[in-house]
């Protein structure tokens, strides 16, 4: 590819994800309160005033705001223009390692239910069922891929499909309710393994066991420090959505050749 037209893509793409990243925004906020992620159209939570076009677009907004609503100046969080710009690397990203095609269509949307569902996790320690159903129903497009033979993260027919539902959340299933009964408390959450037949089907059992592997180590340690460190009550819940999401994208993009290097 030409550079200057890789440049151009590139920047597509970036504002692409950025765009898809601002509507991220709206779903990390309202699906767990189970409002409707389309209306109303977006306002500023202290004064109610609407935010007019001008006032939504990605990053840019914020920057000449200075991180305040124009009619109240109550300040707005970090968290909206950090999303885009995680939205718009992400996607960068996808499109670096896998071009226009197939796969980076469906796992743009993948990566896009992930973000989601790390910071759904991460304000309010459960991940809603409308997200993971939502996840099942976009599955169809990993499905129809493996079935047609065009997506190639990974590859195999029905059985195939179905091992990568079913291996990864029964396995974690089993190990949730095995530790809940020996430590009496909820070490992996249910929202956790329903999550897993959503992942399991965009990438299948192989790369879905390598994202639980590093979301454990990633998990683990943080885990280990949150033990030792926390302040407050001993049951608060620890978040493992972030992890798994960022497990499960790094699965995505470099899983064949980490498993190709560990297997050889
Ligand atoms: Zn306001």
């Amino acid at each position: 590819m030409d550079e200057g037209v890789f440049i151009y893509l590139s920047t597509m793409v970036f504002i692409l994800g950025l765009s898809v990243g601002s509507f991220l925004n709206v779903c990390i906020y309202r699906i767990p309160e189970g409002m409707s992620i389309v209306s109303p159209g977006s306002h500023c939570p202290k004064c109610g005033h609407e935010l007019k076009p001008i006032e939504l677009i990605p990053v840019v907004s914020f920057l000449a705001l200075r991180g305040r609503c124009k009619v109240c100046r109550a300040p707005i969080s970090f968290r909206y223009p950090g999303i885009e710009l995680l939205t718009g690397i992400v996607f960068f990203w996808v499109f670096l390692k896998n071009g226009f095609s197939y796969d980076t269509l469906v796992l743009w949307i993948f990566s896009a239910l992930l973000i989601v569902v790390a910071f759904v996790d991460l304000d309010h320690r459960r991940i809603p069922n409308p997200l993971i159903v939502a996840g099942l129903i976009l599955g169809i497009l990993p499905i129809a891929g493996i079935l047609l033979d065009f997506y190639t993260v990974y590859s195999g027919d029905w059985f195939s499909i179905l091992e990568g539902m079913l291996i990864p959340t029964l396995l974690l299933l089993a190990f949730s309710l095995v530790s809940g009964l020996i430590s009496g408390s909820r070490g992996l959450g249910m929202g956790d393994v329903k999550l897993y037949l959503v992942i399991g089907t965009f990438l299948g059992w192989h790369l879905s066991f390598l994202s639980l592997w590093i979301a454990s180590v990633l998990g683990g340690l943080l885990g280990l420090a949150w033990l030792l460190f926390r302040k407050g009550s001993r049951h608060t819940e620890f978040p493992f959505g972030p992890f798994i999401a960022v497990g499960a994208f790094v699965s995505s993009i470099y899983g064949s050749e980490i498993l190709q290097w560990i297997f050889g």
